[in-house]
């Protein structure tokens, strides 16, 4: 389809050459009338043809608000864009500016890395919160202006959800949280936030738990002392038998807390076990197996060691892990049920599985088992000499070895408490050269 310009245009042309031809064969050369005719046709439009190239060069198309016929409306649609163009890239700077501005005015740091974890660009908080300088540090690796092991873990890892904190480069004693959040083909963004203050808080109550439970111990011992020390008396009246028996089943109770407390105070602030030591599991499970021999009503306990990978780590706390899991899977398996303890193997890492037949868990309290003093049957867990810290201990003391708690139960079925340890805390068993 022709436009109404080109139409107008073609018209114009074939007019005036034919005007030249007319002219010409007035005077008897209607040849040459037609050629001068086309000649000055052709200077016309090589005259546009020049200054719209000046235009495009110079970038100033204001001459061509004169310009004719077609040659006009190629000038103006041209000029029309050109305009629009000069708008848009305005309001994107504009838009760009005020994004800028908002970034800057967050209080946390965000870092833009690409996939080789090169800093493409960052806010104003970044500078001031990991002292990041947006121009100088442009295609450094991440890694190599914040150095700190955790950090390089998290840019490496494909987990999106974990986080890590790391001591601030900039000011001593502050904290940084980390997370990466993947965004684009291959881009990253990296989260920096000041969580000094809640590190802080958590010290003093850590601190706070640690030494209220020391100072109470001593007493404690005193107590216990004396009680033992009446209850073995010759003089007793038979009136205070039971109170005593009481007060010292109480006193070995509260020995027991205080001891849980303090673990986990300990694990709490211990930082990863970085022991390459290591640990016989399977040994472990046939020792903590043992420890229930010659008890007629509990459930049977079966060791099974379905792999031989070895594990690295603190032995005497995986014990303690096989050992808190195991209590608990007697203590809520009827007599007549089965425990199993197994250690598996996958391309995946290893794990401690330590299952059972017994009443289950409801699906609503398996998010809290780890939370401190946390108890389904608050009474019942009490009269079994449960402190319902047991398994916050297996907790820290998995996230010590880099492995997680995964639970699963049905209730009235049984539960299956799964420690599930990554690949890069086993030993690897060299592959067989085979001849
Ligand atoms: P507790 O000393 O009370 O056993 P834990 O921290 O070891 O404390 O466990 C928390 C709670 O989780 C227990 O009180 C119990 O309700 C539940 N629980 C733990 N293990 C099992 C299990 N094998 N079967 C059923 N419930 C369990």
């Amino acid at each position: 389809m022709m436009s109404d310009a080109a139409r107008k245009f073609l018209v114009a042309m074939l007019l005036f050459l034919a005007a030249g031809g007319v002219i010409g064969w007035f005077y008897g050369q209607a040849v040459t009338g037609l050629m001068i005719a086309a000649v000055l046709a052709l200077l016309w439009q090589v005259r546009q043809l020049l200054s719209f190239d000046r235009a495009l060069r110079t970038g100033n198309f204001d001459d061509f608000r004169y310009g004719e016929g077609i040659w006009e409306q190629i000038f103006s649609r041209f000029r029309y864009e050109h305009d629009k163009a000069t708008r848009r890239k305005k309001e994107y700077r504009r838009l760009l500016k005020e994004i800028r501005k908002s970034t800057d005015a967050m209080p946390d740091g965000a870092v833009i890395l690409n996939a080789e974890n090169e800093i493409l660009t960052c806010n104003r908080a970044a500078k001031g919160l990991a002292g990041l300088k947006r121009k100088k540090d442009r295609g450094q690796r991440m890694d190599n202006i914040l150095r700190a092991p955790e950090l390089t873990r998290l840019l490496h890892a494909s987990d999106q959800t974990t986080t890590v904190e790391i001591e601030s480069p900039v000011v001593d004693d502050n904290w940084l949280n980390c997370r990466v959040v993947p965004y684009g083909a291959d881009q990253k963004l990296l989260l920096l936030r000041d969580v000094t203050e809640s590190i802080r808080l958590g010290k003093i109550r850590r601190d706070f738990v640690a030494n209220a439970s020391h100072e109470l111990r001593s007493p404690l011992t005193v107590i216990s002392g004396y009680l033992d020390a009446l209850a073995d008396g010759e003089d007793v009246p038979p009136t205070w038998e039971k109170p005593l028996s009481q007060m010292q089943g109480q006193a070995k109770r509260m020995r027991h807390i205080l001891g849980e407390m303090l673990e986990l105070s300990r694990l709490e602030s211990a930082g990863r076990v970085e022991s390459d030591e290591p640990v016989n599991v399977v040994g472990l499970m046939s020792n903590a197996k043992q420890a229930y021999e010659g008890y007629a009503d509990i459930a049977t306990i079966a060791v099974a060691a379905e792999s031989t990978a070895k594990l690295t780590g603190n032995a005497a706390e995986i014990e303690t892990v096989i050992i808190n899991l195991l209590s608990n899977a007697v203590r809520y398996t009827p007599t007549d049920g089965e425990i199993g303890i197994a250690w598996r193997s996958d391309a995946d890492g290893a794990s401690i599985v330590v299952s059972d037949t017994g009443e289950g868990i409801a699906p609503e309290h398996i998010p809290r088992l780890t939370e401190r003093f946390f108890r389904v049957d608050r009474g019942r867990s009490r009269d079994d000499g449960g402190t319902g810290l047991g398994l916050a201990i297996v907790k820290h003391i998995l996230a010590r070895h880099d492995a997680e708690l995964i639970v699963t139960s049905e209730p009235g079925e049984g539960s299956e408490f799964c420690c599930h340890f990554p690949p890069n805390r086993l030993i690897a068993t060299p592959t067989p050269v085979l001849s």
